[in-house]
Order: structure tokens, then C-alpha cells, then sequence
């Protein structure tokens, strides 16, 4: 059954989009609009070996920080609970490297701790192989806080926590629950990890109550290893997403590339069928950005009007919704568009 063509899903899509949030507009000072000055950019986009690249004039974009980011960032800091930047994975959330020059645009919650088990190259969260453990107030806290701000959109995502049995579902699920039962409007969505392929784990958050479920495969299938940590990989990240929605059709199922890390069309072509065979609903695309000088360097800084081919590409390819642009993150929430 085309997912486009179900009435279950264009009702689904239909109350996402009534979701009256600030979209990614809201949250950027920069003009969009200034694109005839881009076209006319002369700045190199591909590396050369030995090069680093310039920071293009579509990624200088100035994040207004307002009393509402500073009254949720005192909550989190009162409950101690995590947000991530999404720039980069980034708990450092507004101090970034690059000046705070780029945008996030969602309230994205990180759960189980700031240190991840795994070790990405794109990746900025600190690694541990044992780190602490997992907060047993976290779930009723995090519910708690995210009602008082009165959101009716949050991603809750994590580290990856394969340090523990079931990798931390049972925790997100709880989260989730605890969360639907203060507020039944809010609309959920779980950006998990792939753990480990354990389908089990899968479910359980996929039943918990949450609106989309989101996890990405991050790059195209052939740069993975190269990029990911090596126990992650790409039939792993789809047999997640498949599993989702096979037991819980209902669920919106969302996943992002980062484009700029030395993929090819070819390769994103491709990437893209897999996700649409696997019925994955939503796509988004950005740019990869550098968060550090140790973590891989930017091999291409794509244009705004290659991203706006791509977010067509995912149209005609039949995603419910692709979002594609430089400054598109994986947080860009289900029902902006
Ligand atoms: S799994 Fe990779 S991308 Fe996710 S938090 Fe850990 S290091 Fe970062």
C-alpha cells in the first residue's frame, strides 16, 4: 500500500502539519533570501587534499538566544538533564566552536547522560566505554520539565548506551509514557540508537506511546565505516526503522543524511530508494559540519539549490515529507512542511 495514498497517513500528516510550533524560520536571524549574493559565490566547495574549507555565506547564520532558551536551559541544568545541539551532536548547545554561527532549531532532550559508548568521526559527545549510570529519576524528571514548558513538539533522543542490556529502551519508553501521561497532546518523537539490531529494544519504544520514530543512518551506504562507529552500519540502522514500523504501522518513521563527507549522487540516489523500499516516511538532509578540528573534515559544502534538488528527489520518490537544506537538521521536526 502506498503510504502517500493512506488515509490513516494524510490524517497523520494532516494533524503534524496543524502543529502550529516555531519552524526553523523562528530560530534564524539570517536572510534566506540572500540567495542571489550566493549564487555568486566564488569560494572553493570540494576539498583538495591538505585543504580545509571555507565556511560558505549560506552557513553564516546568527541564532537569536531569547529568555526562552535561557528559562530551558536553567530547567536542565535544575533536573540535571541534557540538551544536544544538533549541529553536531553537541551538548555544548549555543557555545559551539564555530561561534554559534549555525542554527538548531528543535527542543531536543538528550537522555541517558552525556557520554556515548560508541565513538563516531562526526560526532563531538564524549565516549566512555563504562560511563555512569543511567539516572533512575530521569524518565519522571524529564516528563516533568518538558510539560511545565508547555511544548507541543519534543525530540527525545540519547547516547548510545551498549553498556547496558537493553541499551536504554525500557528508560526512553518510560520517558515516553510518563511524558503522554501529563501531556496526551504533545507529539513524541524518539531519535534512538540502533541497538545493536536488537529488535526487542525496538519494539518496546515503538509502542511506547510516541509519534515518530526517528533513526539515522547518517551517511550513504558505502561511506558508513568510514564515518559511524564500526558496530553500527546500514542494514542495521534499516532493520531498525523497518521494525518500527512493522509493529506500528501508524508511526511515522524519519531518518537524516549528512551530506558533505564525500558522497556521490549515485550514492545518494541509492541510499534513498533503500530508505523508501524500508518505507522510512521522512528524510531530511543537511550539511556535515566539522565540530572539531580531530573529527572528519568537511569534504564538499553542498549548495542551497543541491539541497533543494535533493528535498525534490525525496518528494517524487514518495517520502511523506523530505526536508533538505544546509542548515537542516535531524531534529527538523515531522511537520514543518
Ligand atoms: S552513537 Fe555516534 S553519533 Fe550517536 S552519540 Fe554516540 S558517538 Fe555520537
Amino acid at each position: 500500500m502506498s503510504l502517500r495514498s493512506s488515509p490513516e497517513r494524510s490524517d497523520r500528516k494532516k494533524e503534524l502539519l496543524r502543529d502550529d510550533g516555531p519552524d526553523l524560520q523562528d530560530f534564524i536571524s539570517g536572510e534566506l533570501s540572500e540567495k542571489n549574493k550566493w549564487a555568486e559565490y566564488k569560494g572553493t566547495l570540494k576539498r583538495q587534499k591538505g585543504e580545509r574549507l571555507r565556511l560558505p555565506p549560506w552557513l553564516k547564520t546568527e541564532i537569536p538566544i531569547g529568555k526562552n532558551y535561557n528559562r530551558l536551559k536553567n530547567t536542565l541544568r535544575d533536573l540535571n538533564l541534557h540538551t544536544v545541539c544538533e549541529e553536531a551532536r553537541c551538548p555544548n548547545i549555543g557555545e559551539c566552536w564555530g561561534g554559534g554561527e549555525y542554527a538548531t532549531a528543535t527542543a531536543t532532550i538528550m537522555l541517558m547522560g552525556d557520554t556515548c559508548t560508541r565513538g563516531c568521526r562526526f560526532c563531538s559527545v564524549k565516549t566512555a566505554r563504562q560511563p555512569p549510570p543511567l539516572d533512575p529519576d530521569e524518565p519522571y524528571n524529564t516528563a516533568k520539565a518538558i510539560a511545565a514548558w508547555g511544548l507541543d513538539y519534543v525530540v527525545l533522543t540519547s547516547v548510545d548506551r551498549d553498556d547496558i542490556a537493553d541499551g536504554g529502551a525500557e528508560h526512553f519508553a518510560k520517558t515516553v509514557t510518563n511524558l503522554k501521561e501529563r501531556n496526551p497532546q504533545i507529539l513524541v518523537e524518539c531519535l534512538t540508537p540502533d541497538f545493536r539490531g536488537d529488535l526487542a529494544a525496538v519494539e518496546k519504544i515503538a509502542l511506547s506511546g510516541l509519534d515518530v520514530y526517528a533513526h539515522n543512518v547518517e551517511t550513504v551506504r558505502e561511506l558508513q565505516r568510514h564515518v559511524r562507529d564500526p558496530r553500527a552500519n546500514f542494514d542495521q540502522s534499516l532493520s531498525v526503522l523497518k521494525h518500527a514500523k512493522k509493529v506500528k504501522p501508524t508511526v511515522l518513521t524519519k531518518t537524516s543524511i549528512m551530506l558533505g563527507l564525500g558522497e556521490t549522487d549515485q550514492q545518494i540516489i541509492s541510499t534513498m530508494t533503500g530508505l523508501r523500499e524500508a518505507e522510512v516516511d521522512c528524510l531530511t538532509l543537511g550539511q556535515y559540519m566539522q565540530p572539531t578540528k580531530r573529527h572528519l573534515k568537511v569534504e564538499e559544502y553542498v549548495t542551497p539549490e543541491r539541497f533543494a534538488h535533493w528535498e525534490k528527489v525525496g518528494s517524487d520518490m514518495g517520502f511523506t515529507y523530505t526536508a533538505s537544506g544546509p542548515l537542516v537538521r535531524s531534529s527538523y521536526k515531522a511537520g514543518e512542511k
